[in-house]
């Protein structure tokens, strides 16, 4: 059977590349690029997620799904969350958001991470809406390690793996396996086969 077309909204290739593998059987396309996102004003991320999807399905006439998604430190309220891709500034890097978050949990003796992940999906005219949340746990280390994944990975050993590996350090699989976006995507899955 072939592929179902599904748009995918957002400009980040690491996420269009994990979205590939997690939802078999559907082809994620990208947004095109005249397709304007709105800013992630929402407090949660599944206001954020829907938002986006929302404004991507409007603007193609098409179904389309959008994530967001986060990182929240116990030691500090659950910072940074939402704010997670400018914890170091507006437009800061991955490397920089990670080396802040370093820096502000290293005075804590508590080092319990969460990462969390909200999928929207979002069909034209609001005719069919959902968001699926998924969550993955883990300890913030000092010293990073690892070239896989992205983001706030190197320095995050997940509670799932009874090793030290940081997710940077897992396979794609593993961390499919595992993580919190793989986890809401397989919940979207699930949900999208029993439409038909
Ligand atoms: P978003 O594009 O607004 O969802 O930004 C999410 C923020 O959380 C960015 O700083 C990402 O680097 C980070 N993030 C989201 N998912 C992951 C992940 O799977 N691993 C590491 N960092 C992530």
């Amino acid at each position: 059977m072939p592929a179902r077309e599904i748009v995918l909204a957002t400009r980040n290739a690491h996420k269009l590349r994990e979205f590939a593998g997690l939802l078999p059987g559907w082809e994620i396309v990208p947004l095109p690029d005249t397709v304007e996102l709105p800013p992630e004003t929402g407090e949660t991320f599944e206001a954020n997620a829907m938002d986006k999807a929302r404004a991507a399905a409007e603007a193609i006439g098409a179904p389309a799904i959008a994530d967001d998604s986060g990182i929240s430190a116990r030691a500090l309220d659950g910072a940074p969350g939402v704010y997670s891709a400018r914890y170091a500034g507006e437009g800061a890097s991955d490397a920089e958001n990670l080396a802040k978050l370093i820096e502000q949990v290293g005075r804590h003796a508590d080092r319990h991470v969460e990462y969390v992940c909200a999928i929207a999906y979002a069909e034209p005219g609001g005719v069919s809406e959902r968001v699926f949340l998924g969550r993955c746990g883990g300890e913030l280390t000092d010293e990073t390690r690892g070239e896989g994944g992205f983001g706030y990975d190197p320095a995050v050993i997940p509670d799932d793996y009874d090793d030290d590996r940081t997710m940077a350090e897992l396979t794609q699989d593993q961390k499919d396996a595992i993580s919190h976006r793989g986890r809401a995507a397989r919940e979207l899955l699930e949900w999208l086969r029993g439409r038909g």
